[in-house]
């Protein structure tokens, strides 16, 4: 059996032992290995990423890995339902409750927001990015006391939370991001699917958004 091969099938191993980290190792180099026209097993392999990436508690990782997989043709019968029961109407990990997916939208939008602003794209430090968590959780508490959210769409929703204006330290948005990110709101109001042809909800594809825990790890 080619190396890729066994990676793959002791990274799987890995994943139902709970080491993940093992996993993840395993199965990204295996990933690596595959050829090209091994595209089925290509899918699994990075299907395989994403329960690496939930076990070790970066859900929105997790969930990202997840739904590449879905769009590169990964189909198998339960994978619709899982992802159902994983993913929210952002196309992020499913919260408590509707409200707290409604908070975690608004906290990934303005953390990235936030980062965007910044030349390493990064936090530079815990206190840092202790400081603009405590500037967002208390954004929201004002914004969910002004703004009602009951039965609007989530294409609304997340142009609500865009509308909204937090002052962080140092904050600037550079001009032609900002544009970028008003445009992916605007362009596709029509249809549920994504107009980039995946065949995935637009929510779930180029509309999805990203959690904390995946543009901490660079993933704009
Ligand atoms: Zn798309």
């Amino acid at each position: 059996m080619a190396d890729w091969k066994q990676y793959f099938r002791q990274g799987v191993e890995q994943n139902l032992c709970d080491n993940f980290e093992q996993a993840q190792k395993l199965l990204e180099a295996a990933f690596d290995g595959c050829p090209d026209e091994e595209s089925e097993l290509a899918c699994e392999i990075v299907f395989e990423i994403g329960r690496s990436f939930f076990g070790r508690g970066k859900r929105g990782a997790g969930i990202g890995s997840m739904l590449e997989a879905v769009k590169m043709g990964h189909e198998e019968a339960h994978t619709e339902n899982m992802m159902r029961a994983l993913v929210n109407e952002y196309g992020m990990p499913v919260q408590k409750d509707p409200l707290g997916d409604d908070r975690s939208a608004f906290t990934a939008i303005h953390v990235m927001r936030y980062l965007y602003s910044k030349k390493s794209g990064k936090f530079g430090t815990l206190a840092e990015r202790d400081m603009i968590m405590e500037l967002v959780s208390d954004a929201w508490s004002d914004f969910k006391e002004r703004v009602r959210l009951d039965g609007l769409r989530t294409r609304v929703k997340i142009s609500r939370f865009r509308e909204y204006v937090i002052f962080f330290p140092t904050f600037r948005v550079p001009e032609e991001i900002n544009s970028g990110s008003e445009h992916i709101i605007y362009a596709d109001f029509g249809g549920d699917l994504c107009s980039c042809g995946s065949g995935l909800p637009y929510m779930w594809c180029c509309g999805r958004i990203k959690s904390v825990d995946e543009l901490e790890n660079g993933g704009f």
